[in-house]
């Protein structure tokens, strides 16, 4: 039985990959681990380079199912749907059609993506391009019958494709396609939306753009982030950030927000721990005044 068998969290909370502290284990070792931490989802990480096979996939599928994780799996970082090369737009299309085979056969129900750079495009001309390849990408999926969802991701840095409102249109646009809400990336870009408020009224936009479904399925990617005026610099863990995680937490739980948390922090497991029992107001309060004494100075 899972661990988590008993619990009616809507919410649920894991890692990006194998936990930092975990040296030298096997994906599927790492997802027993983490479902006995009492965390509830993993993310398998294809983001370097592919190193699954058919046996390793196989190996992850059961090991995913007898302990109740729900999988998820992040596409390669070398995907550009926007590059003006016609063979680089080629090989990005087929890395991401690659992953999301390889995630039916580990069973991860949605395949995380990003879309790519600007480059010398301009944002309207690189949100047509980024369309039209991915209508064609969806239109492969659908043949196949796939069941993995296709999620984009919203992006930190300014010369990435992938604000908010892009993510959401092409959702709009493209049937088949999640967004992958990274509220890290969101915040860093501009310095902005960290404040129960601010995530609250993003969450309302989804809803507006995508209807009340989308919130009952959403997926989400957390950590703490360093930034400046280009945006993303790189994560930290989210003491060390000045991200209000538990203004975050609050605004998911008062919108009734269901579906799947990812921790990207350098110590992941941690940080998901602490995300969920903040969700489930477990947390002490000595350390909830710790964190608060932290996070909330003014
Ligand atoms: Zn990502």
């Amino acid at each position: 039985m899972s661990p988590d068998a008993n619990q009616s969290t809507k919410l649920r909370f894991g890692t990006a990959g194998i936990p930092s502290f975990l040296k030298n284990v096997a994906t599927s070792q790492a997802i027993e681990t983490v479902a006995r931490l009492g965390l509830d989802c993993f993310e398998i990480e294809l983001v370097k380079s592919n190193w699954l096979n058919g046996e390793t996939a196989q190996e992850i599928n059961q090991t995913a199912k007898r302990w109740g994780i729900k999988l998820s799996l992040h596409a390669s970082y070398f995907i550009n749907l926007n590059s003006p090369e016609e063979g680089k737009r080629l090989a990005s299309i087929e890395r991401l059609l690659s992953a999301v085979r390889w995630a039916e056969k580990c069973g991860a129900e949605s395949v995380v993506f990003h879309c790519g750079y600007y480059g010398q495009r301009s944002p309207q001309e690189s949100f047509h391009q980024v369309k039209t390849t991915l209508k064609e990408i969806a239109s492969i999926l659908k043949i196949e019958n796939s069941p993995v969802i296709l999620r984009p991701e919203t992006m930190g840095r300014r010369s990435q494709f992938g604000t908010l409102e892009e993510i959401l249109f092409l959702c709009r646009e493209i049937e088949g396609l999640q967004p992958c809400l990274d509220f890290s990336h969101i915040h860093a870009r501009e310095g902005k939306v960290n404040s129960y408020a601010e995530f609250q009224r993003l969450l309302l936009k989804v809803e507006k753009k995508l209807g009340k479904a989308a919130l009952k399925q959403l997926h989400l990617h957390l950590a703490g982030v360093l930034y400046n005026q280009q945006g993303e610099i790189r994560h930290i863990n989210l003491e060390e950030s000045d991200f209000r995680f538990d203004e975050w937490i609050q605004a998911l739980k008062d919108m009734n927000v269901e579906g799947t948390v990812i921790c990207e922090s350098p110590d992941q497991s941690r940080d998901a721990l602490l995300l969920k029992k903040l969700y489930l107001g477990q947390l002490r309060s000595e350390e909830k005044n710790f964190f608060e004494s932290q996070f909330k100075p003014e």
